[in-house]
Protein backbone atom coordinates (compact mmCIF):
# COMPACT_ATOMS: atom_id res chain seq x y z
CA UNK A 1 0.00 0.00 0.00
CA UNK A 2 2.31 2.84 -1.43
CA UNK A 3 1.40 6.36 -0.72
CA UNK A 4 4.60 8.30 -1.38
CA UNK A 5 8.65 7.51 -1.32
CA UNK A 6 8.57 9.40 2.11
CA UNK A 7 5.68 7.87 4.01
CA UNK A 8 4.28 4.70 3.32
CA UNK A 9 2.81 1.87 5.31
CA UNK A 10 4.75 -1.54 5.94
CA UNK A 11 1.89 -3.88 5.61
CA UNK A 12 1.54 -6.31 8.63
CA UNK A 13 2.44 -9.39 7.12
CA UNK A 14 5.98 -7.78 5.44
CA UNK A 15 9.50 -8.21 7.24
CA UNK A 16 10.59 -4.92 8.28
CA UNK A 17 14.03 -4.69 6.40
CA UNK A 18 13.04 -6.02 2.72
CA UNK A 19 13.43 -2.66 0.71
CA UNK A 20 16.01 -2.20 -1.98
CA UNK A 21 18.72 -0.18 -2.03
CA UNK A 22 18.00 -0.21 1.81
CA UNK A 23 17.82 3.68 3.13
CA UNK A 24 20.60 5.10 5.69
CA UNK A 25 18.19 6.03 7.96
CA UNK A 26 14.46 5.18 8.32
CA UNK A 27 12.03 5.20 11.57
CA UNK A 28 9.23 2.68 11.76
CA UNK A 29 6.00 3.80 13.85
CA UNK A 30 5.74 1.52 16.49
CA UNK A 31 3.16 3.09 18.18
CA UNK A 32 1.68 6.48 17.07
CA UNK A 33 -1.11 7.10 20.10
CA UNK A 34 -0.73 8.64 23.45
CA UNK A 35 -2.19 7.50 26.92
CA UNK A 36 -5.90 7.14 25.74
CA UNK A 37 -6.60 3.72 24.64
CA UNK A 38 -8.19 3.34 21.00
CA UNK A 39 -6.78 2.33 17.86
CA UNK A 40 -2.89 3.11 18.10
CA UNK A 41 -0.29 2.24 20.72
CA UNK A 42 1.06 4.43 23.26
CA UNK A 43 4.48 6.26 21.66
CA UNK A 44 7.38 3.91 20.24
CA UNK A 45 9.66 4.14 17.10
CA UNK A 46 12.30 1.83 15.76
CA UNK A 47 15.21 3.44 13.70
CA UNK A 48 16.44 1.68 10.77
CA UNK A 49 20.71 2.62 9.90
CA UNK A 50 21.49 0.98 6.44
CA UNK A 51 18.37 -1.03 6.70
CA UNK A 52 18.85 -2.71 10.24
CA UNK A 53 16.72 -2.19 13.03
CA UNK A 54 19.39 -0.18 15.53
CA UNK A 55 17.62 2.78 18.10
CA UNK A 56 14.27 1.85 20.05
CA UNK A 57 12.77 5.59 20.51
CA UNK A 58 10.45 5.20 23.50
CA UNK A 59 8.92 1.86 24.68
CA UNK A 60 4.91 3.07 24.99
CA UNK A 61 2.56 0.24 25.54
CA UNK A 62 1.97 -1.94 22.77
CA UNK A 63 5.51 -1.25 21.17
CA UNK A 64 5.55 -5.45 21.74
CA UNK A 65 2.41 -6.03 19.79
CA UNK A 66 4.32 -4.12 16.95
CA UNK A 67 7.94 -5.45 16.78
CA UNK A 68 5.69 -8.84 16.03
CA UNK A 69 3.21 -7.66 13.53
CA UNK A 70 6.01 -6.16 11.76
CA UNK A 71 8.56 -8.82 12.27
CA UNK A 72 10.85 -6.77 13.45
CA UNK A 73 14.37 -8.40 13.79
CA UNK A 74 15.73 -7.02 17.36
CA UNK A 75 18.71 -8.29 17.39
CA UNK A 76 20.92 -4.92 16.73
CA UNK A 77 18.73 -2.98 18.52
CA UNK A 78 20.65 -2.29 21.58
CA UNK A 79 20.18 1.58 21.88
CA UNK A 80 17.09 2.62 23.69
CA UNK A 81 16.43 6.72 23.79
CA UNK A 82 13.46 7.50 26.32
CA UNK A 83 11.77 10.76 25.77
CA UNK A 84 10.23 10.62 29.25
CA UNK A 85 8.83 8.26 31.65
CA UNK A 86 5.62 9.07 31.25
CA UNK A 87 3.74 4.89 31.27
CA UNK A 88 2.39 5.76 27.65
CA UNK A 89 5.88 5.84 26.34
CA UNK A 90 7.93 3.43 28.72
CA UNK A 91 5.54 0.80 29.94
CA UNK A 92 6.32 -1.98 27.25
CA UNK A 93 10.67 -1.99 28.15
CA UNK A 94 10.76 -4.72 29.82
CA UNK A 95 8.75 -6.38 27.35
CA UNK A 96 11.00 -4.47 25.01
CA UNK A 97 14.38 -6.60 27.32
CA UNK A 98 12.45 -9.58 27.56
CA UNK A 99 12.02 -9.64 23.36
CA UNK A 100 15.21 -8.82 22.49
CA UNK A 101 16.89 -10.98 25.23
CA UNK A 102 15.31 -14.44 24.18
CA UNK A 103 16.09 -13.62 20.08
CA UNK A 104 19.78 -13.09 21.10
CA UNK A 105 22.67 -15.31 20.05
CA UNK A 106 24.84 -13.81 22.17
CA UNK A 107 25.71 -11.14 25.42
CA UNK A 108 23.89 -8.22 24.77
CA UNK A 109 25.09 -4.77 26.08
CA UNK A 110 22.24 -1.78 26.21
CA UNK A 111 22.63 1.70 25.84
CA UNK A 112 20.08 3.71 27.43
CA UNK A 113 19.35 7.29 27.61
CA UNK A 114 16.64 9.18 29.25
CA UNK A 115 15.83 12.01 31.40
CA UNK A 116 17.47 12.73 35.30
CA UNK A 117 14.59 12.47 38.04
CA UNK A 118 12.33 15.66 39.65
CA UNK A 119 9.42 15.03 41.57
CA UNK A 120 7.73 12.10 41.42
CA UNK A 121 9.94 10.72 38.44
CA UNK A 122 12.72 8.67 39.20
CA UNK A 123 15.80 9.23 37.11
CA UNK A 124 16.41 6.62 34.33
CA UNK A 125 18.97 4.52 35.86
CA UNK A 126 17.00 3.87 38.81
CA UNK A 127 13.89 3.27 36.89
CA UNK A 128 15.69 0.50 34.96
CA UNK A 129 16.74 -0.72 37.92
CA UNK A 130 13.10 -0.51 39.87
CA UNK A 131 12.33 -2.56 36.64
CA UNK A 132 15.00 -5.29 36.14
CA UNK A 133 17.33 -4.53 38.91
CA UNK A 134 18.33 -6.21 41.98
CA UNK A 135 15.22 -6.05 43.68
CA UNK A 136 13.29 -4.79 40.76
CA UNK A 137 9.64 -6.16 39.81
CA UNK A 138 11.41 -7.77 36.79
CA UNK A 139 14.40 -9.24 38.35
CA UNK A 140 14.07 -12.29 37.32
CA UNK A 141 14.62 -10.91 33.15
CA UNK A 142 18.58 -10.72 33.90
CA UNK A 143 18.44 -14.69 34.45
CA UNK A 144 16.55 -15.12 31.24
CA UNK A 145 17.70 -15.74 27.72
CA UNK A 146 20.88 -13.40 26.77
CA UNK A 147 24.07 -12.38 29.10
CA UNK A 148 22.56 -8.84 29.48
CA UNK A 149 25.12 -5.45 30.65
CA UNK A 150 22.86 -2.22 31.12
CA UNK A 151 25.00 0.99 30.45
CA UNK A 152 21.92 3.48 31.53
CA UNK A 153 22.58 7.27 31.47
CA UNK A 154 20.75 10.07 33.25
CA UNK A 155 20.33 13.40 31.01
CA UNK A 156 20.28 16.88 31.84
CA UNK A 157 16.70 18.15 32.08
CA UNK A 158 17.12 21.97 32.91
CA UNK A 159 16.01 24.13 29.57
CA UNK A 160 19.34 25.67 30.03
CA UNK A 161 21.53 22.63 29.47
CA UNK A 162 23.54 22.66 26.91
CA UNK A 163 22.80 20.38 23.75
CA UNK A 164 24.53 17.00 24.11
CA UNK A 165 26.09 14.25 21.94
CA UNK A 166 25.53 11.08 23.57
CA UNK A 167 26.45 8.16 20.69
CA UNK A 168 29.00 8.76 17.85
CA UNK A 169 29.52 5.48 16.61
CA UNK A 170 31.19 4.84 13.06
CA UNK A 171 29.34 7.43 11.58
CA UNK A 172 25.56 7.03 13.55
CA UNK A 173 25.24 10.30 15.79
CA UNK A 174 22.79 10.57 18.56
CA UNK A 175 22.09 14.32 20.42
CA UNK A 176 19.85 15.45 22.76
CA UNK A 177 18.53 18.33 24.21
CA UNK A 178 16.34 18.68 27.31
CA UNK A 179 12.51 19.42 26.67
CA UNK A 180 9.85 20.56 29.44
CA UNK A 181 6.60 18.33 30.22
CA UNK A 182 4.88 19.68 32.94
CA UNK A 183 6.37 18.36 35.82
CA UNK A 184 7.46 15.82 34.39
CA UNK A 185 11.25 15.57 33.36
CA UNK A 186 12.01 15.21 29.58
CA UNK A 187 14.46 15.15 26.50
CA UNK A 188 14.23 15.22 22.57
CA UNK A 189 16.44 13.38 20.78
CA UNK A 190 18.61 14.05 17.03
CA UNK A 191 19.67 10.73 15.22
CA UNK A 192 21.99 11.20 12.36
CA UNK A 193 23.39 8.99 9.75
CA UNK A 194 24.92 9.99 6.41
CA UNK A 195 24.43 13.64 6.44
CA UNK A 196 20.48 12.84 7.09
CA UNK A 197 18.94 13.32 10.25
CA UNK A 198 15.41 12.59 12.26
CA UNK A 199 14.78 14.43 15.15
CA UNK A 200 12.28 13.33 18.16
CA UNK A 201 10.41 15.80 19.66
CA UNK A 202 8.78 13.90 22.49
CA UNK A 203 5.85 15.05 24.38
CA UNK A 204 6.71 18.59 24.94
CA UNK A 205 4.47 22.52 26.05
CA UNK A 206 5.53 25.26 24.18
CA UNK A 207 7.83 26.46 26.64
CA UNK A 208 10.64 24.23 25.74
CA UNK A 209 10.32 25.44 21.52
CA UNK A 210 13.94 27.32 21.40
CA UNK A 211 15.56 24.16 22.38
CA UNK A 212 13.32 21.74 19.82
CA UNK A 213 14.23 24.30 17.20
CA UNK A 214 17.86 24.61 17.85
CA UNK A 215 18.02 20.55 18.06
CA UNK A 216 16.13 19.93 14.96
CA UNK A 217 17.80 22.75 12.48
CA UNK A 218 18.15 21.57 9.11
CA UNK A 219 16.54 17.99 9.72
CA UNK A 220 14.91 15.96 7.32
CA UNK A 221 12.12 14.93 9.38
CA UNK A 222 10.76 16.09 12.75
CA UNK A 223 8.62 13.97 14.35
CA UNK A 224 6.39 16.04 16.78
CA UNK A 225 3.85 14.84 19.29
CA UNK A 226 0.52 16.31 18.29
CA UNK A 227 -2.06 15.98 21.10
CA UNK A 228 -3.69 18.97 21.74
CA UNK A 229 -5.69 21.18 19.35
CA UNK A 230 -4.53 24.84 19.02
CA UNK A 231 -6.39 26.98 21.98
CA UNK A 232 -9.35 26.66 23.35
CA UNK A 233 -9.74 22.95 21.52
CA UNK A 234 -8.36 21.13 24.33
CA UNK A 235 -8.60 20.95 28.14
CA UNK A 236 -6.41 24.47 29.46
CA UNK A 237 -4.20 21.93 31.33
CA UNK A 238 -3.29 20.17 28.32
CA UNK A 239 -1.11 23.01 26.80
CA UNK A 240 0.91 23.16 29.94
CA UNK A 241 1.98 19.82 28.61
CA UNK A 242 1.44 20.12 24.99
CA UNK A 243 2.68 22.21 21.91
CA UNK A 244 -0.45 22.96 20.01
CA UNK A 245 -0.17 22.65 15.89
CA UNK A 246 -0.06 26.83 15.57
CA UNK A 247 3.14 26.56 17.45
CA UNK A 248 4.66 23.24 15.89
CA UNK A 249 4.24 24.62 12.04
CA UNK A 250 5.81 27.44 13.36
CA UNK A 251 8.76 25.37 15.10
CA UNK A 252 9.09 23.47 12.00
CA UNK A 253 9.64 26.57 9.98
CA UNK A 254 11.94 28.18 12.45
CA UNK A 255 14.17 24.72 12.40
CA UNK A 256 14.22 24.47 8.51
CA UNK A 257 12.59 20.91 8.85
CA UNK A 258 12.56 19.44 5.44
CA UNK A 259 9.59 17.07 6.38
CA UNK A 260 6.74 16.94 9.32
CA UNK A 261 5.68 13.62 10.85
CA UNK A 262 2.86 14.59 13.62
CA UNK A 263 2.37 11.32 16.05
CA UNK A 264 0.97 10.78 19.64
CA UNK A 265 -2.16 11.98 18.20
CA UNK A 266 -5.06 12.25 20.62
CA UNK A 267 -8.95 11.12 19.82
CA UNK A 268 -9.48 14.44 19.34
CA UNK A 269 -6.92 15.28 17.29
CA UNK A 270 -7.45 12.10 15.03
CA UNK A 271 -11.04 13.52 14.59
CA UNK A 272 -10.15 17.20 13.35
CA UNK A 273 -7.12 16.66 11.33
CA UNK A 274 -7.85 19.20 8.44
CA UNK A 275 -7.81 21.74 11.15
CA UNK A 276 -4.70 20.39 12.28
CA UNK A 277 -3.39 20.25 8.79
CA UNK A 278 -4.30 24.24 8.63
CA UNK A 279 -2.85 25.33 11.42
CA UNK A 280 0.00 24.05 10.56
CA UNK A 281 0.28 25.26 7.05
CA UNK A 282 -0.30 28.90 8.56
CA UNK A 283 3.41 28.70 9.13
CA UNK A 284 4.94 25.34 7.10
CA UNK A 285 5.11 24.69 4.07
CA UNK A 286 7.13 21.38 3.72
CA UNK A 287 5.34 18.18 3.63
CA UNK A 288 2.95 17.19 6.68
CA UNK A 289 1.73 13.34 7.37
CA UNK A 290 -0.14 11.96 10.19
CA UNK A 291 1.55 8.50 12.07
CA UNK A 292 -0.69 5.85 12.02
CA UNK A 293 1.39 2.85 13.75
CA UNK A 294 3.28 0.58 11.21
CA UNK A 295 3.98 3.15 9.20
CA UNK A 296 7.10 3.20 7.59
CA UNK A 297 8.68 6.39 6.95
CA UNK A 298 12.47 7.03 4.77
CA UNK A 299 14.12 10.03 6.01
CA UNK A 300 14.89 11.24 2.76
CA UNK A 301 16.96 14.65 1.80
CA UNK A 302 15.16 15.03 -1.13
CA UNK A 303 11.83 17.38 -0.50
CA UNK A 304 8.51 15.47 -1.78
CA UNK A 305 5.19 16.59 -2.26
CA UNK A 306 2.37 17.22 0.73
CA UNK A 307 0.87 13.87 0.86
CA UNK A 308 -2.44 12.80 2.96
CA UNK A 309 -1.55 9.24 4.24
CA UNK A 310 -4.32 8.57 6.10
ZN1 LIG B 1 2.66 10.96 26.05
Amino acid sequence: MLATALFFFVPSATPAANSSPKPALEVLVLGSGGPRPFDRAGSSYIVMVDGIPRILVDAGPGAFVRIGEMQIDLEDVDVVLLTHLHIDHSADLAAFLNARALTADGPVTYRIFGPDGAGLFPKTSRFVDLLIGEGGAFAYQRTFGADETFSVHDLAINLDSARSTILDDHGLLVEEIATHHGDCPSVAYRISYKGLAVVFSGDMDASALPNLIQLAKGADLLVFNCAVLDPPGSPAQLYELHTPPKKIGQAAKDAGVKSLLLSHLAPDVEGQKEAVRRSIRVSYAGPVAFATDRLRVRVDDKRQPPKKIN
